[in-house]
Parts: C-alpha cells; structure tokens; sequence
C-alpha cells in the first residue's frame, strides 16, 4: 500500500488548484478506503470554479478537495465491510460506485425516510484535508466512503466511463422519475438534454412513458436524445417559448404533457415547462439546484390544473442501486458510454479551463 496519494485542492475561483501528497488513511469499521480510478468534472464542479453567484459561497476557497462524480476500485475494507449494501460480496479490487454524501440517519429528514434530503450529508464533503481521513472529494487518489455512504459493486460489463456519472446526474434522475411517479401512457417533455435530460428520457421510457418529447439548442444533444428513446425533439434556436408549450400542447392532442422536467438550470426554463403542463399534471424540478434565483409563474393556472410540483436535491441508496441495474440492463442498447476526454489529474487546472471554454464536452481525470 502506498503510504500518501495526491489531492487537488481548491483555493476559489480564478486560483490555480494544486496537487498535494495526503495520507492514504485506514477504514474505520464500517468504512471503505476506495481507489478512485476517474472523476468527471460536473456542471456544479464548473460553477464552483467559476465563482458564479452563490456557489462561490458553498465551496470552501482554503484547501479543500472538490468534486463528486466519480468511480474507483476497493483499496481496503474497514472491519465488519464484507458486501456491499446490496449483499454482494465486496472485496479489495473490485469496481464500485457510492454515495459522495452521507446521509445521517438521525435528522429529521432521515427519520421520516427522506434520506435525500437529510440536513447533515453534505457536512462530511466540508472536512479539512489535514484531518483524517483526508480524502473528502472526487479530484484525488482516493475518496473515503464513511459507514453512512451507500456502496455497490459495479458488474463487469458496466465500464468505468458509463459508470461515473451515475452517483450524480443518473442516480438523481432515476429519484426525481420516481417521485413524480412517471409511468404507463404518460406525456413527458425534458427541458434540456444534458447529461440529466439524456438520462430523464432514457429512464422515462424504461419506465413505461407513451411519449418523450425533448428540448434543446444543440444538435449533437438532440440526437442523443432521439438515440436515448425520445419521440420528438424541439429545437431551441428555431422557436419562442410561445411556439414551444404551443408545440407541446399539439403534440399531446392539445391536453398538454403529464408531467414536465426541467433539467436546464435557469428559472426561465421554469416559467416556460410549467405552461406545457396538463391538467393534473406534474412538473419535476431539478436543474435550477442553486439558491438566489426567482421566477414568474401564475399561481392561479397551478391551482385551477391541479398541477403537482416536487423538487428534487442529491438521492437515497436506492436511487442509486436502481440506477446502476438501469445501466446494467442497457449496456447493449443505449449510448451510455458517455463521450470524456481524459485527463491525468496533474492537468486538472487544464481540464477545467478547457471544459469552461467548451473546447471539450466533458473533461475526465484519469488517476490510475
Ligand atoms: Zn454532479
Ligand atoms: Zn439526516
């Protein structure tokens, strides 16, 4: 075992990260010591980065280890960790994906089964690197998975480039479907066909949608959208908001869709998929997860249609068992591996400035 690995650290926007050699820690009880082998570098990664509004506040600028979305293989069990919370049984090497969060069990969110939202679990991603176990992010040799932290063994076909992504944008897709219950004969529109739009659609038609209608500005995106299993695709450049929930409405035989993602990250998004709602309908919101924003909506149009409004932040460890056997299921049928430019984590100050500047879709730190 090598004694120390290194970390990126990260000292505010605009400051060049830098590489540090860490104490490679022992697991506690009930831990897992886990060898990240790729972190993706996220959209939140990149406002963080950036500074932009209120994140340059949720992130620490002294030190600490960002990123989230990440995969790795086992570097040591804690004592009593013998499979994995699936029952599997687990064992130093092999691939695995968890949770980056830890969810407390004891809060009142956590008590009333809502591990999703738990008040404490993003405390665990504050600690310092300097206090055990230093490994508390994904731009590193290792990450630390606490007793808390949902772990599962990865099957062998799953690779490591679909697998990434899924404790972040596919875990939290699968929780939000879930939570508006999409289902047989249901009318969905996904506003944006990034990584959680791709994943809305390919989820919604597992789940039995009759109709997937997607919305996005990219041509490359829309495409996948189509490949990923959506009926329709609206164009952002060569439409209004009026020509859009117009198009929408004509598409569902004038009713309107029966339940509406946003997954673009503006509130304007919202304003505009709120109007393409039917009645009794339900409108899932997960991309706008920033604080500090508002928006214009007719609250009499909500109450008038019946209309169901949930909000979905981070996911609980079923989340995340469904959508690694939602992968498993469709590694021969949809483009899951997604398209990463890799990246050696001495780069990352690279990786970062070229995924700002569009130069790549998704930048990878390989560490391994
Ligand atoms: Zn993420
Ligand atoms: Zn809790």
């Amino acid at each position: 075992m090598s004694a120390t690995g290194r970390a990126a650290l990260f000292f505010g926007p605009g400051q060049p990260m830098e590489l540090v050699e860490l104490p490679v820690p022992s697991p506690e009880p009930g831990a897992v010591v886990v060898r990240v082998t790729r972190a993706n570098i996220c959209g939140s990664d990149l406002h963080i980065w950036r500074g932009d509004g209120l994140l340059a506040a949720m992130a620490r600028p002294d030190g600490r280890i960002i990123g989230h979305e990440m995969t790795g293989v086992v570097h040591a069990l804690g004592a009593g960790v013998t499979v994995d919370w699936a029952g599997t049984p687990l064992a130093e090497g092999d691939r695995v994906v968890y949770q980056y969060f830890a969810p407390c069990g004891r809060c009142r969110s956590c008590l009333r089964g809502m591990t999703e939202a738990c008040a404490r679990s993003f405390k665990v991603l504050q600690g310092k690197p300097d206090v055990f176990p230093h490994f508390r992010g994904a731009f590193a040799d290792y990450f630390y998975v606490t007793p808390q932290m949902a772990i599962f063994k990865v099957p062998d076909i799953v690779t490591d480039t679909m697998v990434a992504g899924v404790n972040c944008a596919l875990a939290q897709v699968v929780m939000g479907l879930e939570r508006v219950s999409v289902g047989l004969g249901d009318r969905v529109v996904v506003q944006g066909a990034g990584g959680l739009g791709l994943y809305a659609t390919a989820v919604a038609r597992d789940r039995g949608a009759e109709q997937i209608i997607v919305i996005d500005g990219i041509d490359e995106r829309l495409e996948l959208a189509r490949a990923m299993g959506a009926d329709a695709v609206i164009d952002l450049r060569t439409t209004t908001p009026d020509s859009r929930v117009a198009e929408v409405k004509e598409r569902t035989g004038g009713w309107g869709a029966d339940v509406v993602c946003e997954l673009v990250g503006r509130p304007e998004a919202i304003s505009e998929g709120l109007r393409m709602v039917g009645i009794g309908g339900r409108y899932l919101e997960i991309g706008t997860f920033y604080p500090g924003t508002s928006l214009e909506l007719d609250p009499g149009f909500l109450v008038m249609a019946n209309i169901r409004l949930e909000a979905v932040a981070a996911y609980d460890a079923r989340s995340l068992h469904l959508a690694l056997g939602f992968l498993h299921r469709h590694v021969g049928d949809l483009p899951l591996d997604a398209v990463v430019s890799d990246y050696p984590l001495e780069r990352i100050n690279d990786a970062f400035a070229d995924q700002d500047a569009g130069r790549v879709t998704r930048a990878s730190l390989v560490t391994m």
